[in-house]
């Protein structure tokens, strides 16, 4: 590992594959190289911890602060990338996601779920989740509690599981395997700014990195690859305009459009008439690894009704509004100053601090001294101390009442987009404008849901859902999109029209430029991105393994290991960093 200030300026580093970004992406594409002989060299823009001159140069306009956070914030310019400050939630893309429906604009992959499913297995080893097995059943085994009792529906399963990382901070997780690889070198420190092309555009030559003490570095490559986060690879594309006016891969105006996050928020009142029918907290897999069921809308239903993919928890009553009478909900609400901002987001802004409601939450918060001491002791032990944490808090309501969390597709919007500013960072690059809109069928696809979730709670006799359909636009977009999921900024497909990358993340017309990211993902399904990203990226890596692997082959030299990963999954479990 290289600080890239210590380099002296102007010097050319040359490498077979070059890796840009050491995020989740870029850390699991350098983990598949390692042991297999091919010199890889992962750039990195940041130091190993967070520093606040290169955080900085993430910063950028939105163009509607209500509906977007600013870009500086929900990602990190260091290390380990995002990963440093992620949830850890994991979730596989569902059959569906990767279909071309007729209802869903400009939806389609170029493959389907079966192709990445052998990657998803080796994805949830680097994320620490356990087995690739997302069926209730299946994971916790068939005497486990169900979700609620007595709820059976045509249309919503309870079966599905989403599973926790530690969270795997990958960064720290993978530093020393990575730093005792033979094969692969990390340059911390290095921007990188310029993708310099042949005179055709067809192929890169060289790339150039900058550091924040004024020193430029050239990196010339067989292969390179942009893994610098959903938002980073769309500045890098637009700004690199020299051969290609509108940017690389944008000869048809695609990068940076079609941006989409995910649509979530928190609604309404389940009056459940047995208190003793849910479960709807964490379980433990049998390895160890925090689960938890949703209620998740079933693909046939989703194409009868003609609405994008939807999943549902059941949670506690909104946080800031003291009438919840809950006093370790109140003591998160009194200690907001701090939480960090991107978990904290929702516990501010609020039309509810005022100095009544302030001492409301005192009362609530004396009224129940020893759940609240017990949930601190709780969360001290199983989370701020825990190597494998606590993913989130969870109440068991005395009411018997709870709220519903959800988390929806974004549709295709290609006037949702990212573009340039007219503002420069630091290193001279322009910063970043985002535009994040929703569309029509969003609100369709939450608001159908919901209506068919109540339903269903009615007709199954476990109780009724009260909300108010008229504010439900509201409350999707209360806090804005949701933060931290950067998707659809260079997409994935086969027409060069239409997408920015082929089906193996080579940018269309560019020979040796892929994308490992989720600016790839043509559509955003339900699920958190992140199992996803690393899928992607380590079946990139397997398909990079085997270029190299042919060009080496008209020069003789000795076989590259393809089909195996260059590691073994247990030594890395195993492993302490
Ligand atoms: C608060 C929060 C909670 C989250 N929770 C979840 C969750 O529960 N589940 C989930 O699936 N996802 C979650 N995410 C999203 C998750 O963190 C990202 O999906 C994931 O980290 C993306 O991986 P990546 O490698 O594509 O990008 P990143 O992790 O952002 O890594 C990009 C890397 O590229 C580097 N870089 C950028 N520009 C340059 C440049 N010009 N030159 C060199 N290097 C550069 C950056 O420094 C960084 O290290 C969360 C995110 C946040 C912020």
């Amino acid at each position: 590992m290289i600080d890239a200030r210590l380099l002296a300026n102007g010097q050319t580093l040359s490498t077979k594959v070059c890796i840009v970004g050491a995020g989740a992406a870029g850390i699991a594409m350098a983990i598949e190289f390692i042991g297999t002989g091919i010199e890889v060299l992962l750039i990195e823009a940041g130091a190993l911890s967070a520093e606040t001159e290169t955080q900085s140069l993430y910063a950028g306009a939105v163009v509607d602060a209500g509906l977007h956070s600013p870009p500086d914030r929900y990602r990190q310019r260091r290390f380990g990338g995002s990963t440093t400050i992620w949830g850890g939630r994991c979730v596989p893309f569902d059959a569906i996601d990767f279909e071309a429906r007729t209802y869903m604009a400009e939806s389609g992959w170029p493959f389907g779920l079966d192709t990445l499913e052998p990657y998803y297995a080796r994805a949830s080893a680097l994320c620490e989740i356990g087995r690739y097995s997302f069926d209730a059943t299946d994971s916790l085994g068939a005497t486990a509690r169900p979700m609620l009792r007595g709820f059976a529906s045509e249309h919503f399963s309870s079966e599905r599981l989403e599973r926790f990382s530690c969270p795997t901070d990958f960064g720290k997780r993978y530093h020393a395997l990575i730093a005792n690889a033979p094969n692969i070198n990390v340059l911390l420190n290095a921007n990188l700014t310029d993708l310099q092309l042949n005179p055709s555009g067809t192929s890169v030559t060289r790339a150039s990195t900058r550091t924040l003490t004024g020193k430029t570095l050239t990196i010339v490559a067989d292969h390179f690859v942009l893994a610098t986060g959903g938002l980073e690879v769309a500045r890098l594309l637009l700004s690199n305009d020299a051969v290609h006016r509108n940017g690389i891969g944008n000869a048809h105006d695609v990068v940076g459009r079609y941006y989409q996050c995910h649509i979530a928020g928190t609604v309404g009142t389940l009056k459940l008439a047995d208190a003793d029918c849910v479960s709807h907290g964490y379980e433990m897999s049998e390895e160890g690894v925090y689960c938890r069921r949703r209620l998740s809308l079933n693909p046939h239903t989703q194409r009868a009704l003609g609405v994008g993919n939807f999943v549902a928890r059941l949670h506690h009553p909104r946080i800031t509004d003291p009438a919840h009478r809950t006093g370790s909900l109140s003591l998160l609400f009194l200690a907001k100053a701090f939480i960090p901002y991107e978990y904290g987001k929702r516990l501010h802004g609020e039309e509810r601090s005022t100095l009544r409601n302030w001492l409301r939450h005192i009362a609530n918060l004396l009224s129940d001294p020893i759940g609240s001491c017990a949930f601190l002791l709780h969360w001290l032990r199983h989370h701020t101390l825990a190597t494998r944490k606590f993913p989130s808090i969870i109440v068991r309501s005395k009411a018997n009442h709870y709220s519903l969390d959800f988390h929806a597709e974004q549709e295709p919007n290609p006037h949702s987009r990212v573009t340039l500013d007219d503002t420069r960072d630091a290193l001279g690059m322009r910063r970043l404008r985002i535009d994040w809109r929703y569309t029509r069928k969003d609100v369709e696809t939450v608001s159908t849901a919901i209506a068919l979730l109540a339903e269903e709670f009615k007709r199954s006799g476990i109780g009724h859902f009260e909300y108010d359909p008229q504010g439900l636009e509201f409350e999707m977009t209360r806090y804005g999109a949701y933060g931290g999921h950067h998707i659809g900024t260079a997409r994935m497909g086969v027409d060069p029209k239409t997408s920015v990358v082929d089906a193996n993340c080579r940018v269309h017309g560019v020979d040796n430029l892929f994308i490992a990211s989720s600016a790839t993902f043509p559509t955003s399904s339900q699920a958190n991105p992140t199992l996803t990203i690393v899928a992607l990226s380590l079946r990139l890596a397997e398909h990079l393994k085997q270029l190299c692997s042919r060009s080496q082959s008209h020069s003789d030299a000795s076989p590259i290991p393809i089909n195996d990963p260059g590691y073994d999954l247990e030594s890395v479990s195993r492993m302490k960093v």
